[in-house]
């Protein structure tokens, strides 16, 4: 009997405590309650840290990004403006250097987000320091004009992974509509010799915002998985949880700091346990 009470306190306290952590971690109301039930009508026997992950695994989908060896891979980069588009190409690049044995001279970057010259210059200079290649036109150049110029360099210079980078002007969306549907279109007529890969980029510290985004993205485009961004800056993000759960699209890689080599693909066990 007393056993049985502490264990009931314990359950209670952990309960309370859990509810803390998601809703200070941005889950809200909706995905906290749900998961909180969860928790309640299970076994009770089976402990909360493993309820978790059976909730989280059902709703939440982690995917591996495998190249492939046939054909070139392009990766399409998405996003609104500021969440870490840019910097994430070297981390991706770099991360398939280190993991895929891809060499330098195997990669191409894309500078399709032609409208401001610093978002140029940005990739340009990653380029550099990483010793890769660049497909770059002049500021104001039309962003699926440098598109087809970097999947004909990327082939024929048989090229393994071409990255393209593009503008998020959420701001304009009539314009966001019509130049990713002219990208994907100019990116379809060589779908015979690619293997794509489409990524939204989130930033992890923005919270709810990021299901507004990837609504807009999801009306202009396929997603095939999620990159969040500075989880250093917020480890527990539930936007993760609610996007993976509202949106049904994988979450592949997060970044945790600014440089190259700050990136890891997405875990569903780290997230729980940067969580509790
Ligand atoms: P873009 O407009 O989407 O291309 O965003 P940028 O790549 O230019 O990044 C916007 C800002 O976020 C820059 O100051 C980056 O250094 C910063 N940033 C990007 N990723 C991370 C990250 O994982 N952690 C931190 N702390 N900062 C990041
Ligand atoms: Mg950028």
């Amino acid at each position: 009997m007393f056993w049985k009470k502490i264990f009931l306190h314990h359950q209670k306290q952990t309960l309370e405590e859990i509810e803390e952590k998601l809703l200070e971690a941005d889950f809200g109301f909706e995905s906290t309650e749900e998961i909180l039930s969860e928790i309640h009508s299970a076994n009770k026997d089976s402990g909360v840290v493993l309820v978790l992950k059976k909730t989280f695994k059902e709703r939440l989908k982690a995917v591996e990004v495998t190249l492939s060896n046939e054909k070139l891979n392009v990766f399409l980069i998405m996003g609104v403006n500021g969440v870490g588009k840019t910097s994430v190409i070297p981390k991706l690049a770099n991360y398939f250097i280190k993991n895929n044995r891809l060499l330098t001279h195997d990669i191409l970057l894309g500078a399709a987000d032609s409208f401001r010259d610093a978002a140029i210059d940005q990739l340009k200079f990653w380029s550099q320091k990483l010793g890769v290649k660049i497909i770059a036109q002049k500021q104001g150049s039309s962003p699926s004009a440098v598109v087809f110029d970097s999947l004909e360099s990327a082939l024929s210079s048989k090229k393994k992974l071409l990255i393209l980078d593009t503008a998020g002007r959420l701001h304009t969306k009539e314009n966001l509509l019509q130049e990713f549907s002219k990208i994907n279109r100019i990116i379809d007529r060589f779908q015979n010799q690619i293997e794509k890969h489409n990524f939204l980029v989130l930033d992890s510290t923005l919270g709810s915002a990021s299901s507004d985004q990837a609504k807009e993205f999801l009306k202009v485009s396929s997603i095939d998985s999620l990159i969040f961004t500075k989880v250093d800056a917020m480890p527990k993000s539930g936007s993760i949880y609610n996007i993976g759960r509202n949106f049904n699209i994988p979450a592949s890689f997060l970044t945790y700091g600014e440089k190259e080599d700050q990136i890891k693909p997405f875990c569903i066990e780290e997230y729980i346990d940067a969580l509790l």
